[in-house]
């Protein structure tokens, strides 16, 4: 079955497992507005699932799941026009999680860059959905059978995952039932780089709050963090050329052309020559023009924390219409006795 037989949909999501970062902002929220509304059918999820992949405190995680939500929510994410739920409501999830486990390879669990970069030398220590959390996400993504994945370039290789497991369950049943899907990454921010080392992405489970911009981040906080990110010495370059062997100056220039909805080119015209002392309050005052009125629409919406609930019960419905045929499918299809 060609691509196009699928309904356009969208699904997306973003984990509960701490504050919202400007990555998430950039690479993942702000693009899920720009899919709505238009020729895709989009679903966007808070995965609680797969935050408790890592450990999380009880209270913590209902507030980061609310967090998320009312992120969403402030950020332009409409509950009339996408669907909007946490994923611990909808078992299907879960249940066709199990079924893509035993789809699923060891051998392609073990390239896994991203288990190898979380787990790091404590490979025996950390659980095992940690390492199997690629098969639950390729059962976010098919059991609505979403054809477009926005996501940062950190998920690429999920993504691919998520097409691999496709493709063996339509071979070995001998069906075209899931769709082969497609990753969307684009723009200058799908990777935002760690504010402290250009080297790693920014993450709102790093370790120190200073490599990350926060969402709910006050103006004074992003002004201090942007003064201390790291740095080499030398001036803005001429070129966009220029910035290939710098990281750091290039994560910053992605930044402002992110949040300034322009190109990296149109960022070093304006600013070819420039010093830190001139570009990074600049950036900072064009960062807090984004996320201020995000952050405090943030905080009114948890401030209502049974409004957020009803609106991911009601969306937990939505996604329930949607999934509930494909999962019963994929059950008979493998010959299971409902
Ligand atoms: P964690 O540290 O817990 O993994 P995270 O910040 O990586 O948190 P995720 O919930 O794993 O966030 O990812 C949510 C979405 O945000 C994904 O689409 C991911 O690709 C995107 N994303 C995460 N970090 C960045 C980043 N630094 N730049 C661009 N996109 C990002
Ligand atoms: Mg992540």
């Amino acid at each position: 079955m060609a691509d196009t037989a699928f309904t356009p949909r969208v699904f997306s999501g973003i984990k509960p497992s701490g504050g919202l970062t400007l990555g998430n902002y950039l690479g993942a929220i702000k693009r899920f507005v720009d899919m709505q509304g238009g020729d895709f059918e989009t679903i966007y999820c808070v995965v609680d699932m797969h935050a408790v992949t890592v450990w999380q405190d009880p209270a913590d995680l209902r507030v980061a799941t609310r967090e998320v939500a009312a992120g969403y929510l402030a950020a332009g994410v409409d509950p009339e026009k996408s669907v909007l739920f946490n994923q611990s409501r909808v078992t299907g999830h879960a249940e066709l999680g199990w079924l893509f486990s035993c789809v699923a390879r060891v051998g392609w669990m073990n390239r896994m860059t991203q288990f190898k970069d979380k787990a790091g030398k404590n490979a025996e220590a950390v659980s095992l959905g940690l390492y199997a959390y690629p098969a639950l996400m390729a059962a976010d993504i098919l059991l609505y059978h979403a054809t477009h994945v926005p996501v940062g370039e950190d998920q690429k290789q999920h993504v691919e995952l998520t097409r691999d497991i496709a493709a063996k369950f339509n071979h070995d049943y001998k069906v075209d039932f899931f769709p082969q899907t497609n990753p969307v990454i684009e723009g200058p921010a799908m990777r935002v780089m760690n504010l402290r080392d250009g080297t790693k992405k920014m993450s709102k489970s790093g370790e120190s709050d200073m490599e990350r911009i926060n969402m709910l981040d006050d103006a004074d906080a992003i002004a201090k963090k942007f003064k201390k990110a790291r740095t080499d010495p030398a001036p803005l370059p001429e070129t966009v050329e220029g910035l290939a062997d710098r990281p750091e100056a290039r994560n910053l220039v992605n930044i402002y052309a992110a949040l300034a909805d322009i190109t990296n080119e149109a960022v070093i015209e304006e600013y070819a020559g420039a010093g830190w002392g001139r570009f990074k309050p600049a950036l900072a005052e064009l960062a807090v023009e984004n996320l201020a009125p995000i952050s405090s629409e943030m905080k009114r919406l948890m401030d209502d924390p049974a409004e957020i609930d009803r609106i991911m019960a009601r969306g937990a419905e939505r996604a329930r219409e949607i999934s509930d045929p494909i999962l019963a499918k994929a059950y008979d299809i493998m010959g299971f006795v409902r």
